[in-house]
């Protein structure tokens, strides 16, 4: 079905190109922003741009940043021979926000997926080997706990092992306030092989 305005039909196919936006949302979208103020559109479009302008990817950890090197790998403070390879940028965001880890990241840009046709030359995997020094003390791999995160933890342990660098993985299992009945068993298998030593209560 096609409007009267070509400019609502062209607004409605742009956004229907984003995920998880269908074509009843996007009509949604689109006679909301016809009902909001001209300014309001406005800044939101500026944002859009500036979005795509002003952001870069980090040269060295491909964070998203407006500087380069991003302000993590700028940062003299950090551990820089502790690097954790996550997924995506924003996985870097949720590790900040525990505030307990001081020391780089390096991010792939996805993760191990034939069926996808993501291999290992579409992942930064050779830029993270480059990153590699004799200092280099530890590799991090956090990357997502279901099939294609563990598949590219498996896949990158092999490939850094013969470096004689500690590679470690961050522990799965259940999530705080998670009660034992309402795990799944993937999570309770994980959390059972992920077991630690508990030294005295
Ligand atoms: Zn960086």
């Amino acid at each position: 079905m096609h409007y009267f305005s070509d400019s609502v039909e062209r607004a409605i196919e742009e956004l229907v190109k984003l995920p998880g936006i269908g074509r009843k949302s996007a009509q949604r979208l689109v006679f909301y922003l016809l009902r909001t103020p001209k300014e309001k559109v406005y800044h939101l479009s500026q944002a859009l741009r500036e979005l795509k302008d002003k952001v870069i990817y980090c040269s060295i950890c491909f964070n998203i940043t407006e500087t380069d090197p991003c302000a993590i790998c700028a940062n003299k403070n950090r551990d820089h021979d502790l690097i954790c390879v996550v997924e995506e940028a924003n996985d870097i965001l949720a590790l900040e926000k525990t505030g307990s880890y001081r020391g780089v990241y390096h991010v792939l840009g996805g993760a191990l997926s034939p069926l996808d046709g993501i291999g290992p030359d579409e992942l930064r995997i050779k830029e993270l080997l480059k990153r590699l020094m004799a200092t280099t003390k530890e590799i991090i791999i956090a990357t997502n706990p279901n099939a294609e995160g563990e598949a590219t933890a498996l896949y990158l342990s092999k490939l850094i092992h013969p470096l004689n660098i500690k590679i470690t993985r961050i522990a799965r299992g259940l999530p705080v306030g998670t009660e034992l009945e309402f795990a799944d068993e993937i999570t309770l298998s994980q959390a059972l092989e992920g077991r630690v030593t508990v030294d005295s209560f």
